[in-house]
Formats: structure tokens, sequence, C-alpha cells
């Protein structure tokens, strides 16, 4: 069979082609869903092999903060790649440099950690978090996603939502048991959920998993208060405190949500927007809980891998937070996110719908409810065939944004304020179609 991309000249084709060959045509299954396959990106925009070009608002789920295939970060890479690629001895001179610059950002880092993607990130938090406490049992929060790995990948699967369901369900099969049997399920913003959870298993708690600000099912922020007495529960249990910073760090701010909210976690997740669009993320924290990371031992949690801060990912990462302060790209990133929230707010408005707009700096999320969620039940009582109509008027109007109602969007700073415009102008117009 002939491999050649030139052969994969239409969407159906490729489609057909990839479902032989990839189980359901797709190696990351959010994927699924669309009948386009992109071929080109760039900037604020990528283009369908029909020609059709977007403005895209999904920007790979985070990582594309910058713009689509970024020059300056490209060369980075490619000067990195030419100098010395990997040597799997020792530590990277570009490995030091992005720790020391995400040491001095980030208020929970003394020290960091590099793997390379999310789902390892949050494994090893869990790992550190039960080598230091001697506990098993993990607490999130229901409707939020931390990857894949057995002890978090419970609770936020958008299939189960059964009244009366217990909140920790497996997000898929193949969990092991015992696993899903110690992860704690509590809903967001739920204060005394979170205060009888520790009553309940304080003293079995290794760690309490949030993200500072939810984007697993839109833009839900904690309730005033309700991360600082997550805070005080973690320390006066002895239970680790970590954040999931993969969609926010390096977007909702350079330091993480968490230099805006004033809690500090004992340990972070990050990834994503960090090197926008390489594969890179990594674990920060305290000197204190990171000191539980050591090598092969029965006490310390190990790290180890092949690409862990390779140097591809460390001279990306690196280019892009240089790039991030020199041009100020975080308050670009403020300003045409509020543009954009008040333009789709008043749309709102105009139209006579239920449906109201949240969001935190680039990011946004619409609900079709009059009100906005405050937890992932709420979240998810959008309604999908409003939400359907309105998705398909902006995908026919050249904006992209996700096929599920609780997806969050986001944009990136190479978007202008034109397009930031029309993209209120599309909403009016799909806005309409969905009130009808
Ligand atoms: N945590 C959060 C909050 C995420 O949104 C994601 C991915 O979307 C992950 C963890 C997992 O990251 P990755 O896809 O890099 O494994």
């Amino acid at each position: 069979m002939s491999t050649d991309t030139r052969t994969l000249n239409s969407a159906s084709d490729t489609w057909e082609r990839a479902r032989r060959v990839v189980p359901r045509g797709v190696s990351s299954g959010h994927r699924v869903g669309w009948e386009q396959v992109f071929v080109k990106a760039s900037g604020a925009n990528i283009w369908d092999d029909q020609g059709n070009q977007y403005i895209d608002y999904i920007n790979s789920w985070g990582p594309i903060v910058l713009g689509h295939c970024d020059r300056r970060v490209n060369e980075a890479v490619f000067a990195a790649a030419n100098t010395c690629d990997l040597t799997g001895v020792g530590p990277q001179f570009g490995e030091v440099a992005l720790a020391e610059k995400i040491c001095e950002v980030m208020p929970s880092a003394d020290k960091v950690a590099f793997c390379t993607s999310g789902t390892d990130a949050t494994m090893h938090a869990v790992h550190i978090a039960r080598a230091a406490t001697g506990r098993m049992k993990i607490l999130k929060f229901h409707g939020s996603y931390h990857g894949w790995n057995d002890q978090v990948a419970v609770g936020s699967s958008r299939a189960d939502l059964t009244p009366g369901s217990p909140l920790n369900t497996p997000n898929g099969a193949g969990l092991h048991p015992a696993s899903v049997a110690d992860v704690v399920v509590v809903e967001w913003n739920d204060f005394e959920g979170v205060r009888a959870a520790f009553d309940e298993y304080g003293d079995d708690l290794a760690a309490a998993f949030t993200e500072g600000y939810v984007h697993s099912f839109g833009c839900v922020p904690a309730a005033p208060g309700f991360l600082e007495q997550l805070r005080e529960l973690c320390t006066k249990n002895g239970t680790a405190l970590v954040f999931d910073e993969v969609k926010t760090g390096f977007r909702s701010a350079i330091g993480g949500f968490q230099s805006i909210c004033g809690v500090t976690p004992d340990l972070t997740a990050f990834g994503k927007a960090v090197a926008n669009g390489y594969s890179l993320a990594g674990l920060a924290g305290s000197n204190e809980w990171m000191g539980h990371l050591g090598a092969y031992s029965k006490k310390e949690a190990t790290i180890d891998g092949t690409y862990n801060a390779n140097p591809y990912a460390m001279a990306a990462a690196s280019k892009t937070l240089e790039l991030m302060e020199t041009e100020n790209v975080i308050p670009r990133l403020y300003e045409l996110g509020e543009r954009l929230r008040t333009g789709i707010a008043a749309a709102i408005t105009e139209v006579g719908i239920d449906a109201c707009v949240s969001g935190l700096g680039s990011e946004w999320t619409v609900y079709f409810r009059k009100e906005l969620p405050t937890n992932f039940r709420q979240a998810m009582e959008s309604d999908a065939t409003r939400y359907a109509t309105y998705h398909a008027s902006l995908l026919s109007q050249g904006i992209l944004e996700p096929a599920f109602p609780t997806g969050d969007r986001r944009l990136n700073a190479s978007t202008t304020f034109e397009d930031i415009d029309r993209t209120i102008e599309a909403n009016r117009v799909a806005l309409r179609a969905a009130a009808e």
C-alpha cells in the first residue's frame, strides 16, 4: 500500500484509509466527529483539504498560544536539533535553563521535572503524593479531566450522568477497579462535599487534584473561598494539593492560574501552552514534595523517560516563553478575549436566547442555558440541540469551535481584532439560528 500522503486527496478518502489502519481513524479519541481533514495551519487560521479557511478556536485544545507554525519557535527547534540531539546522559543544557525560568515565574515551583504529556505529569504527581504520604486515596472533582492514568481517569465521563449514579465512574474500560475505588470524587464548588470527604477520608488522602479554573467542562471558576478551603484542608490533613495547570499554565498567566488566585499548590502539572505545540509537559513543586522524586527505590517515586526534557521541546518552550514575555502576549490574549466575550454577551441579549458566556483571558464557552453553570452536572444541561445548530452555523461561516456543548474554546495571539469582530458577527447569526 502506498504511504504517499499526496494520495490522501480528499477528506472522505483520508477517513476511509484512516479507519482501516487506525482504530476509529484517529489516535486521540476527541478527534472523531468531524468530516474535515486539515492540511495547513498558519497564525490564527487553518485550512481543510478543500481549501476552506477557518479561524481556529480549538488550537489543539490549548498548546497553540502564539499562533500556528510560529517560525521563530520552529527555528529554535531546528537549531537545537542541529546542535545536539538526544544523548540520554546527564542534564540537557536547555532543560536547566527552562527549569530555572519556570521556577522564576511559577509560585509553587522550587523544582521542575519534565515529561512529554499531561497524562505523564498527573501520573507522576500521584506517585509522588503516595510515596510521600504512604496513603493511597486521591480526591478529585466531578467532570475534571486529568489524563488517562487509572488513578485519575475517573468521574469525568460525559456519557454517564444518570441521576443517582456514583461520581467515581471510570472514564473508560480497562481501568483497574482497585485504582478506581481509591478515587474520591466531589462535585466542583461543593464546599460541604469537600469538607465531608476530608472528614471521612482525610487520613487516607494522598492528594487532592484540582484545576484552579475548570476548563474540562467549559469555563467554570471556583466559587470565592473554594480553593482556599481546599488548601487549608490539605495542609491540615497532610494531603498534597495538586493543581492541574495543563490548560491554564502559561496561558491564563505566565505563572499559571496559581499566580492569579493566590493559592499555592504543593505540586503543579503543566503542559500544552508551554511549548506552542511541541510535546512537552512537566511537574513543578516545592522542594519538600519534589524531594520524593528519585530513581528506582522503594521509598521514592521515579521519573524516567527517553524523551523527557528532549532538546527540541526545551528549545520550543524557552522560545515560546521568551516571546510571550517580550511581546506582551498575555495582555493581548486578555484584550482579545474580553472583546469577544463582551460582543457575544451583547449578541445573546439582542437575540433573546437562553444562553450565557463565561471565560477567562483567551478562553470562553457559550452555554445554552439561562445561568452560568457552577458544576459539571449544570454544565451538561446546556441544550445540545441548540448547540449543534449554533456549531454548524459557525462552521459554515469559517469559525472552528469544539463539536460538543461543554467544549472550551481559545484564541491564540495571532488572532486579530478584525477576526474577533467577524466572530462576534458570526455568533449573532449562529445564535439566531439556534433560537429558531
Ligand atoms: N489535564 C487537563 C486539565 C487536560 O485538559 C488534559 C488534556 O486535555 C490533560 C490533563 C492531559 O494532557 P495530555 O493530553 O497532554 O496527556
